[in-house]
């Protein structure tokens, strides 16, 4: 529907800061504010194909260009299929990333590379960047490696992961990041699903000063992965122990020097697939997302311009891995389409010390930060006082991304990291939307604390009864999240299986794209995401949502973090169980069991007060760093024998130790 102000009344909001402005005194990349949002917004979804068509001629360099920007033309999903776009239109990722910024200004700085250890990164710029890619794209065709094929990489956050991406695109083939985190097992199903014959990983990563033998995870893995023919394995620590397969395994180094700095990108067609990426799995069997090559790189691309207003010299540092698709939207294409530096930060927030983010903010001056609300949460319990003491003025934008962010987060990432002066980017998306689709524009759009506020261009979103499928107009309402109509960067299939594509996203409510998330409009027109469906607690008929009662125990001053779950109760259907893990030991659990009931009694109402606390050390967290509540719900209903795939846990150790504490609580 359009948006109009009369129904937008921004009472309770905050504009966007002052300093953000002061802070840039160029000219933002919507100049007109929030009228020209508005007048953009309706343009592209009442016309869609002109809309996305000008934006795509304007900003995508084409080798051929397309006759028609959507097909089937119109709008909405037509026939419960989804649509093509820009036809005919021919391409390549890699020269639209590297090649034309490389060839205006060789010297420009494309990548910041943060090491592990501080001070051993180095720059890369975009001519250097595309010497490397041109290398690395031609070892890969001497392996055999052709249009459509696919190829598995599991590499840390170095720069050559960037260049491994850009170099599988740029001869038309296809990417399947797997984060260099998972176990050998997560990794071998991936590779097998894919059906990728060649692996690209390092010797050994680092992290946080501790080594990870990449390779020998790799090796595991492919002892049950007969079809791979080689492994291209870049030297990242040097170690003397390395197992090797001759004639398989091959140097990053030794082979890159074969080759001249330069080699043509293979053009490819708009809707030829550009990656997979197999989603975080906090919800089930992870499902190869396959992503399009034209509308993926315009949805990339306008999001890092229009929400977070990056313009030419800017500096992002996008806090997130490369395996995820946060690193493939705002580490790697984003950034680069634009134009733009990008920062590739191979460390943790805590090593060599809680203040580790700022440093790097501070020594390259980053105008837009974006990261999890799992990593603010933990700087916060570690104390303000690793924030102060660094200039961090350079920052205009501070984006937020994964999980609902809670107000008392987004207040201090607010006051501490932006000092009031930049603008809090609250990015709703998803793997399947392969950029953002609800979030604020920087500068323009104001905001609420944990509100992602407005949809994007070309997102048309609506709330459903979550039983009756139907459409809840207006505001003040609450329900599924669901989008009316196809936009470029959504996902066009689950890899080899469309059928199941439209079973998860397409056929639950007909006509809609189907979130899984729930979601209220407010009575001024701001959207909150409300988590999972699943995560939804009915308690005597009271629809909770598990995340706003989070957020309430959050506010209590010993909480570092929670979890909340439902679990059947006889009287009142469902109850709320909330698991915690506390900031610091305490002599007196059963006395904070009370104050935390209190704290949601007094923040939402006596009718979502836990009726179960459970405090435990960690809780079981997906390597993106998501709460896994599947879990917390199986251990509560006694069926700890079904707890179904554990394998991309980060600390699967957690999980007996929440089985023996429920055992003894509750
Ligand atoms: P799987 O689909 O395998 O269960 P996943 O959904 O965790 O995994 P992602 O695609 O990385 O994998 O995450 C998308 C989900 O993250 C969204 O559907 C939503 O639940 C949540 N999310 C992302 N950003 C936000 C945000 N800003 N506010 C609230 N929730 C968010
Ligand atoms: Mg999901």
């Amino acid at each position: 529907m359009p948006l109009d102000n009369e129904h937008l009344l921004h009472e309770n909001s905050i504009d966007p800061p002052k300093g953000f402005f002061e802070r840039h005194p160029g000219t933002p990349n919507i100049p007109g504010g929030w009228e020209e949002y508005l007048k953009l917004y309706n343009q592209s979804i009442e016309n869609p194909s002109k809309f996305f068509g000008e934006k795509a001629k304007e900003f995508l360099s084409w080798a051929t260009p397309f006759t028609d920007a959507r097909y089937p033309p119109g709008n909405g999903f037509q026939n419960g299929d989804s649509a093509a776009w820009f036809l005919n239109g021919e391409l390549n990722a890699s020269y639209n990333c590297v090649d034309r910024h490389a060839l205006k200004n060789p010297d420009k700085p494309a990548i910041i590379y943060e090491a592990d250890e501080p001070n051993q990164g180095r720059t890369v710029t975009y001519g250097e960047l595309l010497k490397d890619v041109c290398r690395i794209a031609q070892v890969l065709t001497d392996l055999g490696v052709k249009k459509g094929d696919t190829v598995a990489v599991y590499l840390p956050m170095v720069p050559e992961a960037i260049t491994t991406l850009l170099a599988i695109v740029r001869i038309g083939a296809i990417h399947s990041v797997v984060f260099a985190g998972f176990s050998a097992g997560s990794l071998r199903d991936r590779i097998l699903d894919a059906d990728s014959r060649i692996v690209i990983t390092s010797d050994e990563s680092l992290r946080g000063g501790k080594i990870i033998e990449t390779k020998k995870i790799v090796d595991e893995a492919l002892k049950s992965c007969p079809d791979v023919r080689n492994v291209l394995v870049f030297k990242r620590t040097g170690t003397p122990h390395l197992p090797w397969v001759e004639g398989r395994d091959l140097w990053w180094h030794e082979e890159i020097i074969k080759h001249v700095p330069y080699s043509p990108p293979v053009n490819v067609r708009s809707e030829d697939t550009s990656f997979l990426l197999y989603t975080s799995g906090s919800t089930g069997k992870p499902k190869g997302i396959q992503h399009s090559t034209a509308g993926y790189l315009l949805g990339a691309l306008l999001t890092t311009k229009y929400v977070f207003d990056v313009q030419g010299d800017d500096i992002l540092f996008t806090a997130g891995d490369v395996g995820w698709i946060t690193g493939h939207s705002y580490v790697v294409y984003g950034p680069l389409l634009n134009g733009a530096t990008t920062v590739v930060f191979e460390g943790t927030p805590a090593y060599p010390d809680y203040s580790r983010y700022w440093d790097i903010v501070d020594k390259h001056k980053v105008t837009q930060f974006y990261v999890a609300p799992t990593a603010l949460r933990l700087l916060k319990r570690a104390g303000s006082k690793y924030v102060q003491n660094h200039d961090l003025s350079s920052i205009r934008v501070l984006g937020s991304v994964g999980e609902p962010i809670a107000a008392e987060v987004w207040e201090w990432y607010n006051e501490y990291v932006g000092r009031g002066k930049a603008h809090i980017c609250d990015t709703y998306w998803q793997t399947e939307t392969g950029s953002h689709i609800i979030a604020p524009i920087a500068g323009v759009s104001k905001t609420k604390p944990g509100s992602a506020s407005f949809p994007f261009f070309g997102i048309d979103p609506v709330i459903l009864d979550a039983t009756t499928g139907e459409e809840l107009k207006g505001n003040n309402v609450e329900g599924v999240l669901a989008i009316r109509n196809p936009w470029p960067s959504m996902a066009r299939t689950v890899w080899k299986d469309y059928n199941r594509f439209l079973d998860t996203y397409l056929r639950p409510y007909e006509g809609y794209y189907f979130t899984g998330d729930g979601a209220a409009r407010d009575q001024e027109g701001f959207y909150w995401v409300l988590g999972r469906v699943d995560d939804v607690v009915n308690v005597s008929g009271h629809r909770l949502s598990t995340a706003e009662i989070e957020s309430a125990l959050i506010e209590h001053n010993l909480v570092g973090e929670s979890a909340v779950v439902g679990f059947p109760d006889e009287l009142t259907g469902s109850a709320v169980a909330a698991f915690v893990s506390l900031k610091k030991d305490v002599d007196n659990p059963a006395e904070v069991k009370k104050e935390l009931i209190l704290t949601v009694r007094k923040e939402i109402g006596p009718f979502a007060a836990p009726k179960l606390i459970i405090l435990v050390s960690d809780l079981p967290k997906t390597r993106s760093g998501k709460i896994m509540r599947r879990i917390l719900r199986k251990v509560l209903a006694g069926e700890e024998d079904s707890l179904g795939d554990i394998s991309t846990l980060s600390n699967p150790s957690i999980v007996e130790e929440i089985i023996s504490t429920v055992k003894r609580d509750a």
